[in-house]
C-alpha cells in the first residue's frame, strides 16, 4: 500500500479520494443531434437547433455513442446494464441553452467495474468503478476575449460524454495519477476517447476528504471541478487533504462544497457550498425512451474488443521475453506497441526493445514526430537489429546506419552494401592493422607489457579507428590480447 498519511503532532490522517472523469466520446456526430463533433472549427459552426435548445426540437440518440460507452465499460471490467434510462439534470447556465442536461441518473448504462493500478514501488491496488453514465456536454463560455463581455461557443454543446465515477478508493495522489494514466491508455486503445486532457476531452472532478487513521466512516468531502492534467489532479489531492487537516486541527469543520483548484498557486478556492443531487431536480427525460439492450448486442461489441494494455504487456513479457519495465513503456500507447511487435517479429525482441527505447524514441522526440511519422519503418528497424545479431555490422556502425536510415528512409541492408560498412571479421586484415600499430607505438607496447594493462582500451580504439570502425571488436580484442602478452 502506498497510502499517503499526514502526520501532525496530535494525529495521523489518512487521505481519501474518488474521481469523476468526463471523457468526450469519439463519434462523428453529437449525442442527440446530427451536428459534427469536430474540434477546433469556427465558434458556433457545429450547432443544430437541438444543440441550441430551440423549443420543440426532439433528441435522437446516436447509437455510436452507446457502443463506445459499452466498449469502455467492457475495458474496465464493468457490468453492462441491459436497461438504462435518460434523465434531465436541471440547472441554469449561459452555455447550457436547453436549461437542462440530458444525462443518466438512477439507471446508468454501465454499472460496477474495476481497474488495477500499480504504483512506482510495485504495489498494486484495485480501484472500484461505481458506474459509467452517458450524457451531453455543455457549450463553452469564453471570458477572456473582451473586458466586459462573455462569449458563448456552442460547438461543444451536445457532444457525447461518458462520466466514469470511481469509488472513494484512492489513498494517495500517486494512485489517482496512475489510474488516470491507465484509464487514458485504455480509452485510447479502444478509440472511445482521445484522452487529450489539455484539449478538455478528458476532464477530472476530484473528491477529497481525510479521516484519522482507524476511523471507518468517511468525513465530508470537497470536490474540485474540471482539473485538466494528471499532475494537477495529484497536486489538488495533496493540497486539499492538507487544507482539511489544518481546518480539523484548528477545531474547524469541513462541509461538503465545490471548489476550484488553481494550479498556479497550488491552492483551491470555494465556488459553492452544499450541492446535492436534489438541487438538480432530476426527472426522467420525457423525450427519450429507456435504452434496452439484448445480450446479443453486447456480445457483438465484445467480439470487437482489441487487446488492452495489460494483456498485451503480459504477452510481450511471456512470448517475446522482454522485461516488465520495457513492456510497460512499449504498451502504454497502442501504435507504439504495434510498431514494436512488427519490428520484433522474427528478430531478437530484447534488442529491438532496446533500440526502440533508446535511439528510436530519441529520434522521434528530437523531431517532435509521432510514431506514424517515423522515417524508419518497423520492418527496417527489425532488419537493422538482425544485421547486428548476425555479426554483419558492429554496434558502433549500427548507430551510423541508424542515422542514415533516419535521413533517407532506406533499408539498412542497402545502406550497409552501398557504403561498404560490413564488419571486418577477416583475421588477416585485422592482424595487418595490429602489426602496424604495434610497430608505430613501441613505448605503449612496453608500458602495457610492464603492467599498464589499462592501455588495452587505447589499442582497441586505435585498431577500430584504422579499420574505419568496421573491425569486429571481439576479434580485435582477442588478437590484441595474444599479440601483446
Ligand atoms: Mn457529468
Amino acid at each position: 500500500m502506498t497510502a499517503m498519511i499526514i502526520e501532525t503532532e496530535k494525529n495521523k490522517w489518512e487521505v481519501i479520494c474518488g474521481l469523476e472523469i468526463h471523457c468526450q466520446i469519439v463519434s462523428n456526430s453529437k449525442m442527440f443531434s446530427g451536428a459534427s463533433t469536430e474540434y477546433g472549427t469556427e465558434p458556433n459552426h457545429n450547432v443544430s437547433f437541438i444543440d441550441a435548445g430551440m423549443p420543440g426540437m426532439l433528441p435522437t440518440l446516436n447509437e455510436e455513442c452507446v457502443r463506445q460507452a459499452i466498449k469502455t465499460g467492457l475495458g474496465l471490467n464493468a457490468k453492462i446494464n441491459k436497461y438504462s434510462e435518460f434523465s434531465r439534470k436541471n440547472y441554469f447556465y449561459a452555455d447550457l441553452p436547453q436549461g437542462y442536461q440530458i444525462t443518466q441518473f438512477q439507471y446508468p448504462l454501465v454499472g460496477e467495474g474495476s481497474l488495477e493500478v500499480e504504483t512506482e514501488d510495485g504495489s498494486r491496488r484495485t480501484i472500484g468503478i461505481e458506474r459509467i453514465h452517458i450524457e451531453q456536454d455543455a457549450g463553452k463560455s469564453i471570458h477572456d476575449l473582451d473586458p466586459s463581455m462573455t462569449f458563448v461557443d456552442l460547438n461543444r454543446a451536445g457532444v457525447g460524454l461518458m462520466e466514469i465515477v470511481t469509488k472513494a478508493d484512492f489513498r494517495s495522489p500517486e494512485e489517482a495519477g496512475e489510474f488516470l494514466r491507465k484509464l487514458r491508455s485504455i480509452v485510447r486503445y479502444l478509440g472511445t476517447c482521445d484522452g487529450n486532457m489539455d484539449e478538455g476531452s478528458m476532464r477530472c472532478d476530484v473528491n477529497v476528504s481525510v479521516r484519522k487513521v482507524g476511523e471507518t466512516s468517511f468525513r465530508p468531502r470537497s470536490e474540485m471541478k474540471n482539473v485538466n492534467s494528471v499532475r494537477f489532479v495529484m497536486q489538488a489531492i495533496e493540497s486539499e487533504a492538507k487544507r482539511h487537516v489544518e481546518v480539523y486541527e484548528n477545531g474547524g469543520t469541513i462541509e461538503q462544497e465545490t471548489r476550484q483548484f488553481d494550479p498556479a498557486s497550488g491552492t483551491s478556492k470555494l465556488m459553492r457550498k452544499k450541492e446535492f443531487a436534489h438541487d438538480y431536480r432530476y426527472f426522467p427525460e420525457p423525450d427519450l425512451l429507456p435504452l434496452v439492450l439484448t445480450d446479443e448486442y453486447i456480445d457483438n461489441i465484445k467480439k470487437e474488443m482489441v487487446e488492452l494494455p495489460d494483456a498485451k504487456k503480459a504477452r510481450f513479457i511471456n512470448e517475446l521475453g522482454i522485461t516488465a519495465y520495457d513492456a510497460m513503456v512499449l504498451c502504454e500507447n497502442r501504435e507504439v506497441a504495434e510498431f514494436f511487435e512488427k519490428a520484433a517479429a522474427g528478430h531478437d525482441a530484447k534488442k529491438v526493445a532496446n533500440w526502440m527505447m533508446g535511439d528510436f524514441f530519441a529520434l522521434l522526440n528530437k523531431d517532435g514526430l509521432s510514431i506514424h511519422e517515423s522515417p524508419i519503418s518497423a520492418e527496417n528497424l527489425g532488419k537493422l537489429v538482425d544485421l547486428i545479431t548476425k555479426g554483419v555490422i558492429n554496434g558502433k556502425t549500427a548507430k551510423d546506419v541508424f542515422e542514415m536510415m533516419a535521413e533517407t528512409g532506406e533499408s539498412p541492408e542497402k545502406i550497409v552494401e552501398e557504403k561498404g560498412l560490413k564488419q571486418v571479421t577477416d583475421t588477416a586484415a585485422i592482424e595487418a592493422i595490429i602489426d602496424k600499430i604495434i610497430a608505430d607505438n613501441p613505448a605503449n607496447v612496453e608500458a602495457y607489457r610492464n603492467g599498464k594493462t589499462g592501455l588495452m582500451g587505447w589499442f582497441v580504439g586505435q585498431v577500430m579507428k584504422a579499420s574505419g570502425g568496421k573491425a569486429n571488436p571481439a576479434v580485435v580484442n582477442g588478437l590484441l590480447q595474444s599479440r601483446l602478452s
